[in-house]
């Protein structure tokens, strides 16, 4: 299986001006086409800089990828640098000239004598045609791997991927292997806790399992190589099931599933609806469940603020709306670095009180409470 590094070209990327996107989309590409990638870098617009990135990468992986500097200002040094790292010069291409012409010509405008700049590509490159932009992109095929380099710009360099690097790649490598990557979510249990029961997993080479937390929700993805998509499928539920085993129900989705809407659907097949009363958390939870036909609004006529009465109040309050549930939360900061949540859950002949502590940092206090209550309701529903 070939490998690769990204780098990414850009003065303005350095400076925090503009945010790497393009990494980002050659990573879910290159993991499209079954290839491992290694390792990426970000650098400004110097060539002398450019040329021994470039090198280094090539020492270590098959393919290198660049984006960026491939403009016709004094800024864009790309072609100069891997010339320099391929042992070469600057070749001007009569045929890019007239492609560049022509580009121009079509919305009515004249090249000026910098756009000649783009009509200069290494010697023994091979021009890739860029028919969404002027600059035109190549390929350098050398001893020890592939040279790609493509424009900045990311509607460019998506439209490149797609339409020739696919087909470069795929003719050069001859790769028969693909790679699936496959999403499990938890709530409910720390980063920590999953790391103690799967760390003999995350140390698989194949298939890899890796944790990314999140305030209140933690996924773990396994991600697969193997000659088609079924036996990578194979592999990965091979996996799923150990995790299933060892974490069941704090497993709420795969993929795309999102919390909230696994509680939308567990309220739907069980035809209840859920009265929330939510304090403290900027309407959050109520945000992400009102687009599900799954909620009923408190009663004008409901004074929450009156706390000596709150609990007669939501029981006289509750038996208007049983058999549905009542959910009320609540979020107190104690201080700046930790926080309360009580949650008390209405239903049927139940009444459950709990209450969670957050230590983490203030920013994350809102959408960990969302996710710690949306966990509590998504578990007491899985029981109904
Ligand atoms: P052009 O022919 O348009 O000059 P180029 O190959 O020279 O293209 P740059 O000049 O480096 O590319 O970048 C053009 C624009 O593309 C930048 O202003 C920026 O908006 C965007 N861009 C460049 N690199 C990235 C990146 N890594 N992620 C997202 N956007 C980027
Ligand atoms: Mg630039």
């Amino acid at each position: 299986m070939p490998s690769a590094e990204i780098i990414t070209i850009g003065t303005e990327l350095l400076l925090g001006e503009i945010q790497d996107t393009n990494t980002r989309y050659i990573a879910r590409f290159l993991r499209n086409e079954g290839i491992d990638l290694f390792r990426t870098t970000m650098i400004g617009d110097n060539e002398n800089r450019i040329t021994s990135t470039v090198l280094e990468s090539l020492s270590r992986s098959d393919i290198v990828i660049t984006t960026g500097g491939l403009g016709p200002t004094v800024d864009d040094p790309t072609r100069n640098a891997i010339a320099r790292a391929i042992g070469t010069e600057l070749e001007f291409r009569p045929d890019l000239w007239e492609q560049i012409k022509q580009r121009f010509d079509r919305f009515g405008r004249i090249p000026t004598e910098n756009n000649k700049k783009q009509a200069y590509i290494p010697m023994g490159a091979i021009a890739i045609e860029n028919a969404v932009g002027t600059a035109p992109a190549f390929y350098c095929r050398i001893e020890n791997g592939l040279i790609i380099s493509l424009p900045g710009v990311p509607k460019e360099l998506e439209y490149l991927l797609e339409n020739q690097v696919k087909g470069i790649l795929r003719s050069q490598f001859n790769n028969k292997y693909v790679i699936q990557t496959f999403v499990i979510h938890t709530s409910g249990i720390g980063e920590s806790v999953i790391d103690e029961k799967i760390a003999d997993l995350e140390t698989l080479s194949n298939p890899t399992v890796g944790i990314v937390a999140y305030p209140g929700q933690t996924d773990i993805r396994i991600t697969a190589k193997a000659l088609n998509k079924t036996k990578a499928s194979k592999m990965i539920s091979k996996i799923m099931d150990i995790i299933t085993q060892r974490l069941g129900g704090f497993i709420f989705g795969f993929n795309e599933d999102t919390l909230d809407e696994v509680i939308a659907r567990l309220l739907l097949k069980s035809n209840l609806k859920v009265c929330l009363i939510e304090k403290g958390t900027d309407q959050l939870i109520t945000q992400l469940l009102q687009k599900y036909n799954i909620m009923i609004s408190v009663s004008a006529n409901f004074n929450l603020e009156n706390p000596d009465s709150l609990e007669i109040n939501l029981e006289n309050f509750y038996k208007l709306i049983s058999p549905n549930i009542l959910l009320v939360t609540e979020l107190l900061n104690t201080n700046e670095k930790s926080a309360t949540l009580s949650i008390s859950y209405y239903h049927l002949n139940q009444r459950i009180n709990k209450s969670f502590q957050f230590g983490g940092h203030e920013n994350l206090t809102l959408s960990w409470a969302a996710n710690t209550t949306m966990h509590f309701l998504r578990s007491q529903l899985s029981q109904t």
